[in-house]
């Protein structure tokens, strides 16, 4: 059986023991991981800091830019190769992982190679009132080497969104996969070898997170700055593992989104929005919205409508160009999402549809499937309102005013996505503002613009990437002021 192994110094080497890559939609076994050492890790690091005395670290931005977008040709000479990978390690629906997850992977090297050569520098010409006369300018300069964790949901899509701006801004780094999704990133080895960056620039290593891959990471003295998307709790212990060494942190971390259904919305466009919000990729998207406020004269209608969307949707195999529903993770992410169905009804939840596990009759029965879920009836209290689920269910609430809807919204611990349906201009405006979130979306979801700032308040992260902030992050900046 294929073992996949980690990637140092531009070789692909074995660790000290396997762990089992399971296929979520029949839970067969697909590969064997090696687990990295922590005497590897220090090797990946070094390697990663030699690569920046090297050809790497003197090659010009434009020659940089240039080998950014052989990489995105790269990817996309090897589609089918990641479309692959990515589906058989995630299980997620072929129609989803390729519109989204293998295209935005070389959209994210197109737009930070761009990105990058035109960025310019900050300068003053500086008078100071005692005849001081002087210009400042700020240099970006690479932070070093770059360590870099991601998650399980969209694997290739978040990893290549920290390494291109990583690479753009000229750093090395060395990536940890998710333990449940680790083939992309060894295929992202091959096209960065395919498109001539030096070795050493890009490093994997496999493995969990706490005494294995993650924390050798995070603790290393020789990283730079730490860039990690994932649970909050997670977070909360990497920034506990960072703080003797003292290193930047980025941190995408979790949400409890919520929408806001007005009933002057344009009604399908809302549920066919909506629809998308809770369900795509099995609700494990982080900007997925698991509870939605609609306006007390629509929501019987709007809940029917979901309704209808939850129930005519295909929990097919993921290779069917008609699934649109795939498996969760994993047994153990299965029976998290579960105990929160069983903890609904507990809490007194009135079950709109769902609630449990599907029965194929085939080899999906051995998978991951679940049920897509809506609830109402729950009072805002609830557990299942405030915690993070990450699977396909939502909660629906009526409301009855602006204020009412804007203050159950924002009563979260979490601060990364709302979504606002209306008609009114002016009101969208207005309750966009009133978010106390990173991003908000007015008659949309889910439409970025790699340009812009991304990221999450409270404890949906540190930070911001996206455009001039990820090339912020990732540069240390020089400021240099000329006496003229
Ligand atoms: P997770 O936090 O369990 O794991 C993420 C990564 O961290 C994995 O590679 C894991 O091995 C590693 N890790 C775990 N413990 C660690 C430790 N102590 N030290 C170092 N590394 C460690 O998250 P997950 O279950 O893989 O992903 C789902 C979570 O990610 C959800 O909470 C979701 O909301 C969040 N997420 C956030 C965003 C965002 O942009 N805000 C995007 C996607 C997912």
């Amino acid at each position: 059986m294929k073992v996949i192994q980690n990637y140092i110094d531009g070789r692909f080497v074995p660790g000290k023991r396997e762990f089992a890559d399971i296929n979520p939609a029949n839970g067969t076994v697909i590969a064997h991981v090696s687990e990295v050492t922590e005497v590897q890790v220090d090797e990946a690091v070094n390697a990663a800091r030699g690569a920046l005395q090297g050809e790497w670290g003197r090659i010009g931005i434009r020659e940089r830019a240039a080998r950014l977008h052989r990489v995105a040709d790269a990817i996309e000479k090897r589609f089918d190769c990641f479309l692959q990978a990515e589906i058989a390690d995630t299980g997620k629906p072929v129609s989803l992982a390729a519109k989204l997850d293998i295209p935005r992977a070389a959209a994210n090297f197109r737009v930070f190679a761009d990105l990058i050569k035109m960025n310019g520098l900050e300068a003053f010409h500086t008078e100071t009132p005692h005849g001081g006369n002087a210009l400042n300018y700020a240099m970006l300069k690479p932070l070093g080497v770059i360590g870099i964790i991601t998650p399980w949901n969209l694997p290739l899509l978040l990893l290549t969104w920290k390494v291109a701006p990583a690479l753009a801004c000229g750093n090395s780094v060395v990536v940890k996969p998710s333990e449940e999704t680790p083939a992309t990133a060894a295929l992202l080895a091959e096209a960065m070898q395919d498109a001539g960056i030096p070795k050493g620039v890009y490093n994997v290593i496999h493995g969990f997170g706490p005494d294995s891959a993650g924390e050798f990471l995070t603790r290393h003295s020789g990283v730079n700055a730490i860039t990690f998307t994932g649970e909050s709790r997670t977070g909360a212990a990497i920034m506990k593992s960072v703080a003797p060494t003292v290193k930047p942190v980025s941190f995408e971390l979790g949400g409890k989104n919520a929408a806001i259904v007005f009933a002057d919305c344009e009604f399908d466009a809302a549920v066919n929005g909506l629809s998308d919000a809770v369900f795509l990729n099995t609700g494990q998207v982080c900007l997925c919205a698991e509870r939605i406020y609609v306006e007390r004269s629509i929501f019987d209608q709007f809940v029917e409508a979901l309704k209808k969307k939850a129930e005519n949707l295909n929990s097919g195999w993921p290779l069917d160009q008609e699934t649109n529903l795939g498996p969760l993770i994993s047994a153990q992410h299965r029976e998290k999402v579960i105990s929160y169905y069983k903890l609904a009804t507990e809490e007194r939840a009135t079950l709109i549809t769902g609630g449990g596990v599907p029965d194929f009759g085939d080899d999906r029965d051995n998978g991951f499937y679940i049920q897509p879920t809506i609830y109402t009836g729950l009072p805002e209290s609830a557990r299942c309102v405030k915690e993070e689920i990450f699977g396909p269910v939502c909660h629906i609430a009526p409301f009855d005013s602006d204020e009412e809807a804007v203050a159950m919204a924002n009563d979260s611990k979490y601060g990364l996505a709302a979504s606002i349906w209306t008609s009114n201009l002016k009101r969208g405006h207005r309750v966009a503002r009133q978010m106390n979130v990173g991003i908000t979306w007015v008659n949309c979801w889910f439409l970025r613009d790699l340009r812009t700032p991304f990221g999450g308040a409270g404890l949906s992260g540190i930070g911001r990437e996206g455009g001039r902030h990820s090339l912020n992050f990732y540069s240390e900046l020089n400021n240099i002021c000329i006496q003229l």
